[in-house]
């Protein structure tokens, strides 16, 4: 039998962003191929390591930010939206487009008040979260909202959605049985039950 050739890597695995890295692809063009609202589409030519040519298609975002707004009762508020691309609607948890300029706790806070009509006395940020690397720049930010307070919701013009609670076991079972599928709500999910985890055993 072959040995297996791959290294192991010892732990705790180092992040995998490097200085120098070698496996580098170099930018020496670019065109703008369409550049709408809140996402451009960029054509790249590049460098690939040793030397040869090759072209990358790559959608820019401005990122985004998430919250798991969870309540007293070990509920969660989730949404139902109505997601185009898919022709669908999805279970999801709150989240929107950061403003230009906004940082994400900013965007976190804002975003669960005009969507869920809800402010949060504590922010705990969960992670960031690369939502479609092979294509994307998007990054996510995912915070925790607790100690909620509620009121009325402040949709945006043309915005329409349904708001829900869920306790948080069945979220989760969701997210297990593919009832959500949303890449964002599924690893805040994930984060969130680590997390609670660790708190309970302090
Ligand atoms: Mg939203």
């Amino acid at each position: 039998m072959n040995a297996c050739p791959y290294p192991l890597l010892a732990s705790p695995v180092p992040f995998a962003a490097r200085d120098n890295d070698p496996l580098t692809e170099t930018t020496v063009n670019e065109k703008v191929l369409i550049d709408c609202k809140f996402i451009k589409i960029v054509e790249e030519d590049v460098v690939i390591p040793g030397g040869r040519a090759s072209k990358r298609f790559c959608l820019r975002h401005g990122g985004a930010a998430g919250m798991v707004a969870l309540g007293d009762d070990n509920t969660i508020l989730l949404e139902r939206q109505w997601r185009h691309p898919l022709r669908r609607a999805f279970w999801e948890i709150p989240a929107g487009k950061l403003d230009p300029g906004e940082a994400e706790l900013t965007c976190a806070q804002r975003e669960l008040v005009e969507e869920c009509g809800v402010s949060a006395k504590r922010w705990t940020r969960l992670g960031e979260l690369n939502n479609a690397i092979g294509y994307s720049s998007e990054r996510i930010v995912v915070y925790l909202a607790e100690d909620l307070t509620w009121g009325e919701q402040q949709l945006d013009d043309g915005e329409h959605l349904e708001v829900v609670r869920v306790k948080l076991d069945e979220a989760l079972a969701m997210c297990a049985d593919g009832r959500i599928t949303d890449v964002k709500t599924i690893v805040a999910l994930f984060w969130l039950e680590r997390h609670l985890a660790g708190r309970a055993a302090k």
